[in-house]
């Protein structure tokens, strides 16, 4: 189950991010993954459960935004958004020449919440 490793990278990175915005609990994180990535939603949001437990993004939302896999072919250019188990031009049927989308795994932005003594939620876009 790779979806933990991936908790905890993107824990880690919200952590940094909270804190290097003085920031004392994490509301919400969205993030994008590629359909490349095989992240199963429902295996990650159990492993960000667990994985935030007792950091300052415990008991916080994770959203995940799956990017569909797009290819480029040498020929015809860049394709709409391809089948997993088609990588291939939908014009010509030649191989893919790059994928040039699909392989995302980033925080978009996340909400977080100050001290008391602050005026409260604010996000924290990157
Ligand atoms: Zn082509």
């Amino acid at each position: 189950m790779h979806e933990v490793s991936i908790a905890v990278a993107i824990c880690d990175e919200v952590t940094r991010r909270a804190a290097s915005a003085k920031a004392n609990r994490i509301l919400n994180v969205r993030i994008r993954a590629g359909e490349l990535t095989a992240i199963v939603n429902d295996a990650l949001a159990f492993a960000w459960e667990v994985v935030t437990e007792g950091t300052i993004a415990g008991g916080s939302h994770l959203k995940i935004e799956r990017i569909p896999v797009r290819i480029e072919c040498a020929r015809c250019g860049v394709q709409p958004p391809v089948a997993l188990d088609r990588l291939e031009c939908r014009k010509c049927g030649s191989p893919a020449a790059e994928i040039v989308r699909g392989r995302e795994l980033e925080v978009i932005d996340m909400e977080v919440e100050h001290d008391a003594a602050d005026t409260g939620r604010s996000a924290v876009h990157t």
